[in-house]
């Protein structure tokens, strides 16, 4: 329902449906409007032939001296039985043959999909215009033909949805518990795209109408109805512009662009509300929060200051909160890592603070102090000058940020010139080549494509796309994942040593503490969705305060002690939907104590910078506070 609800405020939409249903109206009181009957007999003089526009015919009259007024009127009948009928053979073809194609993939779903191809290449019209003259031009013949050749574009937009929704959870669930293939269609992935499926269907009739149009222009209309097609082909071979009938051309023509304009704008709209496709992405246009009141940290040092910032996703009718008053302060030149197994959070912080949150996320509280400016109050268009000048992202998974179709160069080119418009194309690519020198890629490779290149080249240029507008910033989500051991060291040596020569701050999310423990000087642990604990390395690694910490340490191993055992965690983190009321980590803490199921545990400062969320430091923090 929530795409119906935005659909109402979508002014094309609206604008398409109203124009529609007029359409419908008139076609629907035809009798009740019209001022003559088209279909009545007449014995029209000469005079009456061609007659221009007048109190008695509006619109003037045709090359029968009937009035074009009622014609028009009664051949929006014509073209809308037509559309709306073509559109439901294709809807129920092209609808069937994507579901089955979707939902059972292999050899069948290939097999129709290569009939879908089959059908797509062969140009409908000629194919109409050929089985029409055959068959006859009945208006059914011609509503059957328009509707079987039609159905190809909603085959295959069923099947790509389908083949989303069969790959969800819920789905994999259904089956599971024994629920049969037509069940499961029917029940689960049937209501996942019948949105979408009516969205394209308006599309399909507006292409039915024209379709239907051109065939009667060209006198392959039923001959024994009056339509806008048949009305503009009489006129044309029947003299109208040698007589100069301008009202015999023009008024069926309007009507024609009138309805599928209507159509077009409507099923436009739709799609836009339904289809995935076209929704919303990375980076795109959206409403900021509402700033909350603050003021930027007062020592110069701090380049970004995150401060209780609450995200949150929209599932289902829930607002589910992926990180919930997170703090953390990073200081200019300085690398923090953001530890914590998957699902605490950690990704979503940082998207959140670089305002970069997939569709269904939003910032639901808090501010995100950027060198004195709060990101979070301001607009896309004011954030726009800051994305890449003043912080960067390196993303993670090289291969599905790389454009594959554009070469390395011209990516690293295009990110400078967004921001340059003054530094031509030629001049950005050779910027390009020595970005690329500097993370150990010669600037020869620049012409290549990202499948030219290794998987750890690829992560190198994506090191150097993410420098190159000089940022002050860099938030590396897990730059190493799936690399091989060697090339993890290179990569890592890489940005720290890059880090030192560009002085500039680092935001390293991973899993991997030793990684966090040999390129950054502070680590912020979190679990939950909130900070459990932050320090310098040599806090946090040697004097865990924090139960979870100290668990997660236990589990990793150290070269130090290659003796030493290592402890897996019991249980799994909570799942966003399933938050205990009181400590996060309770269910899963071995030193849980009867208040940590009750009461949510504040973070303590334990020193400068240094804090853990656990009852457990309470005393040495009323100690530091008193002291
Ligand atoms: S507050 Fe209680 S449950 Fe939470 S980490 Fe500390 S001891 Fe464990």
């Amino acid at each position: 329902m929530k795409g119906f609800d935005r659909f109402r405020h979508s002014k094309m939409g609206m604008t398409g449906a109203i124009m529609l249903l007029l359409a419908v109206l008139v076609a629907v009181f035809a009798p009740l409007l019209a001022p003559y009957d088209p279909y009545a007999p007449s014995s029209p003089t000469i005079e009456d032939i061609y007659d221009s526009p007048s109190s008695a015919h509006l619109l003037g009259t045709d090359d029968g001296g009937e009035d074009v007024l009622s014609g028009l009127i009664y051949g929006a009948r014509v073209s809308l039985i037509v559309g709306f009928s073509a559109a439901f053979i294709s809807l129920f073809i092209g609808g069937l043959i994507g579901l089955v194609a979707g939902y059972r993939g292999g050899r069948i779903g290939n097999l129709l999909m290569r009939f879908t191809d089959f059908f797509l290449v062969i140009p409908d019209l000629a194919l109409q215009i050929v089985i029409v003259a055959i068959i006859g031009q009945s208006l059914r013949n011609i509503i059957i033909v328009i509707g079987v050749l039609g159905w190809t574009t909603t085959a295959r937009l069923v099947r790509a949805q389908t083949l989303t929704v069969r790959e969800r959870k819920f789905v994999l669930r259904a089956r599971a518990v024994g629920g049969s293939d037509f069940y499961i269609l029917r029940r689960h992935v049937l209501p996942q795209v019948v949105p979408l499926m009516l969205a394209n269907t308006v599309l399909v009739i507006s292409l039915a109408i024209l379709s239907e149009s051109t065939l009667a222009f060209i006198g392959l209309g039923d001959p024994t109805l009056i339509s806008w097609g048949q009305m503009l082909n009489f006129a044309f071979s029947r003299g109208a512009v040698s007589a100069g009938a301008w009202w015999a051309l023009i008024p069926p023509g309007v009507a024609i662009v009138f309805v599928v304009l209507a159509t077009t704008l409507l099923g436009n709209a739709l799609e836009e509300q339904f289809n995935p496709r076209l929704g919303r992405h990375y980076l795109e246009k959206e409403v900021p929060p509402t700033p909350e009141p603050g003021s930027p940290p007062a020592q110069p040092e701090v380049l970004m200051s995150i401060r209780d910032l609450k995200v949150s996703f929209e599932v289902g009718q829930a607002q589910l909160m992926a990180a919930d008053g997170v703090s953390i302060d990073i200081h200019r030149g300085e690398a923090v890592g953001l530890v914590g197994e998957s699902g605490c959070g950690k990704t979503t912080t940082m998207l959140g603070a670089l305002r970069l949150l997939p569709p269904g996320g939003s910032i639901a509280g808090g501010q995100v102090w950027f060198d004195g400016c709060d990101l979070v109050a301001l607009t896309p268009d004011e954030l726009r000058p800051l994305r890449w000048r003043q912080f960067s992202m390196v993303f993670q998974g090289a291969m599905n940020a790389l454009n594959p179709v554009k070469t390395v160069g011209w990516q690293i080119a295009e990110a400078i010139r967004q921001h340059d418009s003054q530094v031509s194309q030629d001049e950005a690519e050779v910027q390009a080549g020595r970005l690329l020198e500097t993370v150990g890629i010669g600037h020869e490779r620049a012409g290549d494509y990202p499948h030219e290149f290794s998987g750890g080249m690829r992560q190198r240029a994506m090191i150097a796309l993410a420098l190159a507008c000089g940022p002050g910033l860099v938030v590396a989500d897990e730059p190493t994942t799936a690399l091989d051991v060697m090339i993890q060291a290179q990569i890592m040596d890489l940005l720290a040593s890059l880090r030192a020569e560009l002085n500039m701050s680092l935001v390293l999310i991973t899993h991997d503490l030793g990684v966090v423990a040999e390129t950054c000087d502070r680590a912020v642990v979190m679990y939950g969705g909130v900070v459990v604990e932050q320090g310098t390395i040599a806090e946090v690694f040697r004097d865990p305060q924090h139960p979870y910490t100290q668990l997660l340490l236990a589990a990793f191993p150290d070269i130090d002690q290659p003796e030493r055992l290592l402890v897996s965690i019991p249980g799994t983190p909570p799942r966003l939907d399933e938050i205990p009321p009181g400590c996060r980590f309770a269910p899963r803490c071995p030193q849980a104590f009867d208040r940590c199921h009750t009461e949510r545990p504040p973070c303590y400062p334990l020193g400068p910078r240094r804090e853990s969320a656990c009852f457990l430091v309470e005393r040495t923090w009323q100690g530091v506070s008193s002291g």
